[in-house]
């Protein structure tokens, strides 16, 4: 349909391995509350069973059967969930498509993309060892700490914490977003874990995302200033872009629609990235004094880590340098 261009960081996708479940074995898949100890505690759950939580899981249990193909059981207790897969399933189903659904503006709705910005950040303080997380469209990629011993390195409870935290945060904050607006039914995402073995492939797995997000902006951005604009219908913008190269697309934004690309709001051009800043904190502590009733006022300064999203180029040099501290061991 279009013809996309290919960034020289492609390669980087050579580094995904076949996962391929096993032919003729069931699947099951386990889910299992993080830390739900803590959750139920917080949360109140009577004890030693609270009803609603277990109709609550079941009812989410119930979900996932029904947004996934190929199924055939799932059982639950406590905080878990198995769930086995038909021996022969090939399972891939396309629902609806989530942003129409839920009529995101085109061709960028910032409510969506703060969203998700939300959400990556919450994922990156309540998991370990994420260095820097990176996002565009419907996506975010975390990068894990090279030496991270979490969960001994295993790549399912990488991949599950992530995506589960994600998806739970995105209902979470919602609301936060996109105020009266219902959403529609549960929000799921995808997840992959791939390893990159040098500083140089990491870099390039980043520009390589960074350089989609671009590509897709350019044409998207065009393409919808044709239609919304231009009163071009879908598929005559679409017959207007075919083969049009990335110097073509800026000459129809600037003559048709005196835009100028570069102007265009970076969030939308870079994609974000979430890094960790350490930020003095001041504070007033109230101190007991041992062996005295007195209460004693005294200020102080922490250092305390803090997520913050810039949308800046990851290609070239100037980034890491400047934060250096990523590629750290
Ligand atoms: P981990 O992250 O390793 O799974 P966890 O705290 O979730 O840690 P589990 O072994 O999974 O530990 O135990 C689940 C905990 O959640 C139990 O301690 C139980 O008390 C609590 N819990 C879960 N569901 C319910 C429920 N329906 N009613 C009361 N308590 C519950
Ligand atoms: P898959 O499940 O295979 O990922 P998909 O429908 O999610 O299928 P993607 O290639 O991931 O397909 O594309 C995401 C789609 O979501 C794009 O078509 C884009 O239009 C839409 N989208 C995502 N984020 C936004 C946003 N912030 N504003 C507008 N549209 C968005
Ligand atoms: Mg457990
Ligand atoms: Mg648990
Ligand atoms: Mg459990
Ligand atoms: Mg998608
Ligand atoms: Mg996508």
């Amino acid at each position: 349909l279009r013809t996309m261009a290919k960034s020289k960081f492609e390669y980087v996708r050579n580094f995904e391995v076949d996962d391929t479940c096993l032919r003729n074995c069931w699947i099951v898949v386990r889910l299992d509350g993080r830390n739900f100890h803590k959750f139920a505690e917080q949360h109140s759950f009577t004890k030693p069973n609270d009803d609603r939580a277990l109709n609550l899981m079941t009812r989410c249990a119930q979900a996932v059967m029904e947004e996934l193909e190929d199924i055939v059981i799932a059982y639950g207790q406590s905080d878990e969930y198995s769930f086995v897969f038909q021996k022969k399933s090939n399972w891939f189903k396309r629902r609806a498509r989530f942003a129409e659904q839920h009529s995101f503006t085109k061709p960028n709705d910032d409510r969506a993309l703060n969203l998700m910005t939300r959400c990556a950040q919450a994922v990156m303080e309540e998991l370990e060892d994420i260095v820097i997380a990176y996002g565009q469209s419907d996506e975010y990629s975390f990068v894990f700490q090279k030496k991270s011993n979490w969960f001994k390195r295993r790549a399912s409870k990488f991949m599950t914490h992530v995506a589960s935290q994600f998806a739970s945060s995105y209902v979470f904050y919602w609301k936060d977003y996109f105020q009266d607006q219902t959403l529609l039914y549960p929000p799921g995402f995808d997840g992959r874990v791939i390893l990159y073995p040098s500083n140089q492939n990491l870099r390039d797995y980043l520009s390589w995302r960074q350089a989609d997000c671009h590509i897709n902006n350019l044409f998207n951005t065009v393409f919808w200033n044709l239609v919304q604009k231009g009163g071009l219908t879908t598929s005559q913008a679409e017959e207007k872009l075919r083969g049009t190269l990335s110097g073509d697309k800026n000459e129809i934004l600037f003559s048709e629609f005196n835009i100028n690309y570069n102007n265009e709001p970076l969030i939308h051009r870079k994609g974000t990235a979430l890094v960790w800043k350490k930020i003095d904190e001041i504070t007033t502590k109230t101190i007991k004094l041992t062996n005295e009733e007195k209460e004693k006022e005294i200020v102080v300064t922490r250092t305390r880590k803090k997520v913050t999203a810039l949308h800046c180029d990851l290609i070239g040099e100037e980034f890491w340098e400047e934060h250096s501290e990523i590629l750290e061991d």
